[in-house]
């Protein structure tokens, strides 16, 4: 077999991931001059300032590697967090993290669970790792069926996955469901926790690490949402030691580049900036929701960083969202072609959205 029909059958399983609309193809697209993201539920506020400064003064310092180890960093989440700096496992994005797990707990002939319209993250994972995808229906199309994914394991399950709260339809569960799922899963079982949101929605929940319990949950945490470092790419797992002895081992020596350590250990010390942003977004978000649902538009609260716009006409106004230079993410590929996904977006930019949204609805009810 040559190099050419390999890659065809080691990919013919493989969709690739779809990511939002980069700002800078709009513009060449539409001819525009300016253009707003509201697709990948970045914090649109910016990096921290101080995440900023560490960046520029170790700019000069790029020629040499990073610290494999995360040494610093891992100090510094590990005591954030009430950890051992031997229980964290840092990522090159928290979708490295994800990968990572996936491979070292799952293979040929093993199942992973996940909710239909979960993060696709997880299914293209699986599929890549050579495991069996198992895909359950949500109970309303929104939350995770918890029964539904206990009935659905069997012998060969090794991996179940929850993000909490979940992307993309804004579900959240909380944690006295969880623990009593965690409970009746079998101790022997992987949990991947994906909380890439918890900033958002900590204020209801509290705190995860220290307090849900089972031998295998790994939480997953994220410096792409609400720390601002999306364009950085890091990452984390709060785990057994044990555990992540295993997934060290398909790590690559340095997977976490040095801007980014830098960058993550300036943004975790500054919890005032973040604290105030999530703030900011939690407000918006209320906004743009209590927009919606006047114009009754609103498919479902969000818990996220992100609304859920739902119409018969999605895609149409998906597509005049972009002509006003508005990148929304249509959900067709999550099996829900009557949803949009925003971004909550700063201040200015959820004005522009509603005024969007406005001049489109009229056209459409004229037509
Ligand atoms: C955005 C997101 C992540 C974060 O991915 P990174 O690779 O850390 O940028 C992880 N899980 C979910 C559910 C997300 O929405």
């Amino acid at each position: 077999m040559d190099w050419r029909s390999h890659a065809v059958n080691q990919c013919a399983q493989l969709h690739p991931y779809i990511p939002g609309k980069p700002v800078e193809q709009l513009l060449r697209e539409k001819g525009l001059s300016e253009a707003i993201k509201l697709a990948s539920n970045e914090n649109p506020y910016g990096p921290s300032p101080s995440a900023i400064a560490a960046i520029r003064n170790f700019a000069a310092e790029v020629h040499r590697y990073p610290d494999g180890d995360s040494g610093e960093l891992k100090a510094a989440l590990a005591a954030r967090h009430g950890v051992n700096s031997n229980q964290i496992l840092l990522g090159n994005g928290s979708n490295e993290v994800l990968e990572l797990i996936i491979r070292t707990f799952a293979g040929a002939g093993d199942e992973v669970i996940y909710s239909a319209r979960g993060f696709i993250v997880y299914a293209l994972a699986a599929r890549a790792a050579g495991a069996t995808g198992i895909a359950v229906p949500e109970q309303d199309g929104l939350t995770h069926d918890l029964p539904g994914m206990l009935d659905a394991i069997s012998p060969r399950s090794k991996i179940v996955c929850i993000a909490n709260p979940n992307n993309p339809t804004g579900s959240l569960l909380k944690h006295a469901e969880l623990q009593a799922f965690f409970d009746a899963l079998p101790r022997r079982m992987i949990i991947l926790l994906d909380e890439a949101y918890h900033d958002y929605v900590r204020a209801e929940t509290g705190e995860s690490i220290g307090v849900l319990q089972h031998p295998g949950l790994m939480i997953c945490r994220t410096f792409s949402k609400a720390y601002g470092l999306a364009g950085l790419r890091i990452g984390y797992a709060i785990a057994d030691a044990g555990i992540l002895s295993l997934c060290n081992r398909f790590r690559e020596p340095f997977n976490v580049n040095l801007l980014a350590q830098q960058a993550a250990l300036a943004a975790l010390n500054d919890a005032d900036w973040v604290a105030e942003k999530v703030g900011e977004s939690r407000q918006q978000r209320q906004r743009l929701q209590d927009f919606l649902a006047e114009l009754n538009l609103l498919g479902a609260a969000s818990h996220g960083n992100f609304v859920l716009l739902r119409h018969a006409q999605a895609t149409e106004i998906a597509q005049q969202l972009e002509n006003h230079g508005i990148i929304p993410r249509p959900l067709a590929a999550y099996g829900m072609p009557d949803w949009l996904r925003i971004s909550v977006g700063t201040a200015d930019e959820n004005t522009q959205f509603i005024s969007a949204i406005q001049k489109i609805m009229n056209e459409l009810l004229e037509a």
